[in-house]
């Protein structure tokens, strides 16, 4: 499958067009056309280094959408036209623990990454969905239900599942708070599913920015994170807080807000450290706690749970070629609350 794709090729320079082959298809491999694909600020730490680790050229893109072309010859869960959906990884060694329980992207020999890694054969590189189309196993593949559109589901696939997935793990409860820290991306959806879940859920926000959209998502506070007043009166009252933030924060203000035993699930991946003073988490016996995407099924029950309530991001829509414009608007926070990759745009 020849390919048209925007790969970056150093950690400095704009991303540029580039083309090239996928693997050569196997007998459980489903080749996808590739129709709309999200940008993570996850794309953005990798294709700048900022975690270490990169191997160019990358072709980011772990927020992919689009229709299945072909299949191998024992692919049973999919046939040509289905809508489908290609998360963070795309294969793991499927034999350790995590591995068998479905938190795939627990591997204790490591998940295969969409981008930036290797295939389980230790040399083909593996390369993400700013790319017309994508081969990959269909124990790998999600299922779109019918009725989410289709550019808007895209980031479900990471931004949805990793707020869904500590939700679930540390058993948020309708009626409980829920706070969400940073209204990005990932943050966006963490309002949206953990209303659709029942919680009071009070978004804090280092921007003023979003407040009308925030409560049109479903938050019922808006607090600004240098509010001293607003966040005197929230302290010790969060069940669970989600950290989005992708810069490095003093987190010592965020601990106090939750209750005695409550937990702050931090999601955000700054490449520097974050601090926090101990005592507050000590003294209510307090947890931080860290959350990675979610496993296969577990992203599957997320796009279901969105479909069933009417759940999707807010979105724009570019052409593949203006990448580097989307990543200058997310570093300076201009977005609300997602960019898409539309393929078939010029
Ligand atoms: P995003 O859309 O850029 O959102 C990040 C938000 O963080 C911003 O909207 C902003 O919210 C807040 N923020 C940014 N800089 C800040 C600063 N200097 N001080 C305070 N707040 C700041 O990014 P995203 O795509 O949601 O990703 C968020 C982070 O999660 C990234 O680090 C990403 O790599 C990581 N991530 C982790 C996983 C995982 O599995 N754990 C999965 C995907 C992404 P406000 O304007 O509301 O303050
Ligand atoms: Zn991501
Ligand atoms: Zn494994």
């Amino acid at each position: 499958m020849q390919v048209q794709a925007m790969a970056a090729h150093n950690k400095s320079s704009a991303l540029e067009p580039y083309n090239f082959t996928r693997r050569q298809p196997k007998p459980h491999d489903v080749q996808i056309k590739i129709e709309y694909c999200g940008i993570c600020h996850s794309d953005i730490h990798t294709v700048r280094d900022e975690w270490g680790g990169a191997v160019y050229p990358i072709v980011p893109g772990h927020e992919i959408v689009g229709k299945v072309l072909q299949v191998g010859a024992k692919v049973t869960r999919f046939k040509p036209g289905d809508q489908v959906g290609v998360g963070c990884f795309v294969d793991s060694c499927r034999t350790c623990s995590p591995c068998r329980d479905g938190e795939e992207q627990y591997c204790e020999a490591g998940m295969t990454a969409t981008y930036n890694a290797y295939e389980r054969d230790g040399k083909t590189r593996t390369q993400g969905g700013y790319s017309t189309g994508i081969v990959v196993d269909e124990n790998y593949v999600l299922r779109i239900p019918e009725g989410l559109p289709l550019d808007r589901a895209a980031p479900l696939l990471c931004a949805g599942i990793t707020t869904y997935s500590p939700m679930k793990h540390f058993g948020l409860q309708p009626g409980q708070k829920l706070g969400v820290i940073g209204l990005g991306g990932l943050g966006h959806m963490a309002v949206q599913i953990g209303h659709a879940m029942g919680a009071h859920v009070t978004v804090f926000s280092s921007s003023e920015a979003k407040r009308a959209s925030a409560s049109a998502l479903g938050a019922q506070a808006y607090v600004h994170s240098q509010d001293q007043e607003a966040l005197q009166a929230n302290m010790a009252t969060f069940d669970l807080l989600i950290n989005t933030v992708s810069a490095p924060i003093d987190q010592t203000m965020y601990i106090q807000l939750l209750k005695k035993d409550g937990t702050m699930a931090i999601v955000g991946l700054p490449d520097q450290p974050t601090t926090f003073v101990p005592f507050p988490l000590v003294l209510q016996r307090r947890r931080i706690a860290g959350s990675l995407i979610g496993g296969i099924a577990e992203t599957q029950e997320m796009l279901d749970f969105c479909a069933q309530h009417n759940i999707s991001a807010h979105i724009e829509t570019i052409p593949l070629r203006d990448v580097n414009i989307a990543y200058e608007r997310i570093v300076h926070n201009d977005i609300q609350y997602r960019f898409v990759i539309d393929m078939s745009l010029d």
